[in-house]
């Protein structure tokens, strides 16, 4: 099969959607990759790895997607990229189209065959290609509050483990999802007192057996907000209520019974943020401060780690685009049913139920 892979064009877009490992996968299988020149330099993977690994390089845009039947990308196409699909190509990347009706109803012009990862579902009932993403959220929320609590930051001035006869912060994190456990094993990694609150029981009994006793588990509650916010040196907003925008648990009252220099990381920030003072910040300018407490909301925290991302992303991808290239898509879903609701657009139809209810369109 014919594949793809273009430069992402979206702005800050560093990520790429195959690796030279993937593309040599694909080549050892008798699959023609071509990869646009530059695609994987954000991620630190240059032209030559990718020739290395048997993909040849294209330069020319309209050359690259004109040959192609298979398209990788990252990011939801962006206009250009739209116009240039065809209705014999197939396209599988991250669309998150139930926010987006004119991407929703530009792929339907296009009769192209779009397939999503984040609808892609796994055995136990989770995300698997949304949650090596959280994982990198999670894991970089620490990095950032840590960051974040040093004084030249706005923050106390407290290191996260403390030092021998100094006690170690205080690290709360509302959401024991994947973004919570991984922000909270980090954060235990550095010898940090951690609590976990969550809705779920079943959640925290998990949580609680993982990590006998080394992570404090918390069921939440208004109460127990209320004292997490008094009490912590840092905060880290990892809920997640499916296909709603996140719930406002630390208030803007809140804010003036914590202590000066805590800090908020906000990683629900992409489903609206679960703290009412949040709003999304970039990583050029990711803080800022509210009432003396530091705020750090980037939405798409997983894009300043790109070559990180880009790996943990594409051995998620891996299996299915394998499953893709090898068998077409057409056998590739009928043949497993967590790849199926993966189908988001075929030939001018919405066929994700979630995404035609959202615009009122035939499913
Ligand atoms: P998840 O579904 O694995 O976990 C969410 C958890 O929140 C669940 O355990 C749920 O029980 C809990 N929860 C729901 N309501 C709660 C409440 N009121 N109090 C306490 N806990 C509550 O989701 P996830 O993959 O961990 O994602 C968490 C959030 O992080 C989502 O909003 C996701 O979109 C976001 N995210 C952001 C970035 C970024 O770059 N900013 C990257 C990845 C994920």
């Amino acid at each position: 099969m014919q594949i793809a892979v273009p430069k992402e064009i979206k702005n800050h877009e560093y990520r790429v959607a195959l690796t030279p490992t993937g593309a040599r996968e694909l080549s050892g299988r008798g699959h023609a990759v071509v990869v646009q020149a530059g695609a994987g330099e954000g991620a630190g993977f240059s032209d030559a790895d990718y020739q290395a690994a048997g993909a040849s390089i294209e330069a020319d845009v309209a050359t690259l997607w004109g040959a192609a039947e298979l398209i990788l990308k990252v990011k939801e196409p962006q206009p250009d990229e739209v116009a240039r699909l065809t209705p014999e190509q197939t396209l599988f990347t991250y669309l998150h189209l139930a926010a987006e009706e004119t991407l929703t109803r530009g792929l339907m012009q296009s009769g192209a065959t779009c397939i999503a990862y984040e609808t892609i579902t796994g055995a136990d009932g989770g995300l698997p290609l949304l949650a090596p993403m959280s994982a990198v959220a999670g894991r970089m929320a620490i990095q950032a509050g840590a960051h974040s609590l040093e004084k030249a930051q706005g923050g106390a001035g407290i290191l996260l483990p403390g030092v021998p006869g100094v006690a170690p912060a205080k690290v709360t994190v509302i959401g024991g999802g994947v973004v919570g456990e991984n922000a909270a094993r980090m954060a235990l990694g550095l010898g940090a007192e951690v609590t976990i609150l969550d809705k779920s029981l079943a959640r925290l009994e998990v949580l609680d057996d993982r990590y006998q006793g080394r992570i404090r588990t918390v069921y939440s509650t208004a109460d127990a907000l209320d004292k997490a916010s008094r009490e912590s040196d840092l905060i880290v907003g990892a809920v997640l209520i499916a296909g709603a925008a996140a719930p406002k648990l630390i208030t803007r009252e809140m804010l003036a019974d914590m202590k000066p220099g805590s800090v908020l990381v906000d990683v629900a920030i992409d489903q609206g943020g679960c703290f009412e003072t949040s709003r999304a910040t970039t990583h050029a300018e990711p803080t800022y401060i509210v009432d003396g407490v530091v705020h750090y909301c980037v939405a798409n925290m997983p894009g300043a780690v790109a070559r990180t991302s880009t790996q943990a992303l594409t051995n998620a991808t891996m299996p299915f685009v394998l499953a893709l290239a090898d068998k077409g898509w057409q056998q590739a879903l009928a043949d497993d049913r967590h790849f199926l609701p993966g189908l988001n657009v075929y030939d001018g139809q919405v066929t994700y139920r979630a995404v035609a209810e959202a615009f009122g369109l035939e499913y």
